[in-house]
């Protein structure tokens, strides 16, 4: 019994079951790819696990909780913990703030005890982390690479300290020697920090160097799950093998 997500185009009209009867778990601290063509559901399952979504129908469990019936305030303490990064950073982040406030402001609004000067001190560690030591925190968004602002957005994401990281297709935009650094950042992030991830990309190439395991959407149903080894290397679904066959 996995999950539906419906999308209702008006008011009115019929709707379209875009997310049909996925079933999936993550486990702590684990990564996890979901690959798959444009409008499979990829973006609908990673909004939904983090409470953006209604589920029409199933179970969606996030972090202990289930969340259709969740109270609005629970949903928000839910959301604190999980941590968000997207394909446009600029989507996340106000291009107004330096650098340092992009990363302080979801501290500032959720009340992280210590003040400025630990909120700053966190940054200055995160930003360090993600190799944009001393001054960048000073810069606007503006004034970095489309790499540089990517892992300003990875710093936030991580700003609350996630138990989970939803990233939706974070590197994508970026050229492929930029991209490989990202990666690489996230990866060693991951390990550092511990914290689940659901890494959603079009592109099988790079969930096989950072998940544990992949899952497979065709047209919003999960076709194949399983070991990236196995996924990438012995795909049992024609889907699957298609895809892997598709790439130089
Ligand atoms: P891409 O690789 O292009 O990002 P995706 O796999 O992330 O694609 P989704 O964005 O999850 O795909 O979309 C899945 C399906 O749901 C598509 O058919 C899309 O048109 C539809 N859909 C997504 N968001 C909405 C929305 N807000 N309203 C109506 N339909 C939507
Ligand atoms: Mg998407």
């Amino acid at each position: 019994d996995g999950v539906d997500i419906e999308y209702r185009s008006g008011f009115g009209t019929k709707p379209v079951r875009a997310v049909r009867g996925v079933s999936l778990q993550i486990a702590r601290g684990e990564v996890v790819g979901l690959v798959g063509e444009s409008g499979s559901g990829k973006s609908t399952i990673g909004r939904a696990i983090g409470g953006l979504e209604t589920v029409a129908a199933g179970r969606l469990e996030v972090l202990g909780a289930e969340l259709r019936g969740l109270p609005r305030r629970r949903l928000r303490e839910l959301r604190r913990r999980i941590g968000f990064v997207f394909q446009d950073p600029a989507a996340s982040f106000n291009s107004f703030m330096t650098i340092e406030d992009c990363v302080i402001e979801p501290m500032r609004i959720h009340r992280v005890p210590g003040g400025r000067s630990a909120h700053r001190a966190r940054a200055a560690e995160l930003l360090d982390a993600v190799e944009l030591p001393g001054s960048y925190a000073r810069r606007y968004p503006f004034e970095l690479s489309g790499g540089q602002r990517q892992r300003v957005g990875l710093a936030r994401a991580l700003a609350l300290d996630p138990e989970l990281v939803i990233a939706d297709e974070p590197t994508s935009a970026l050229d492929v020697s930029v991209q490989a650094r990202v990666l690489d950042i996230f990866t060693s992030l991951q390990r550092e920090l511990g914290f689940a991830a659901l890494f959603i990309s079009h592109d099988l190439a790079v969930v096989e160097l950072l998940a544990d395991r992949v899952g497979v959407l065709q047209g919003g149903e999960l076709v194949e799950l399983g070991a990236t080894e196995q996924v990438l290397h012995a795909p049992q679904h024609p889907y699957t093998q298609q895809l892997i066959a598709a790439v130089p």
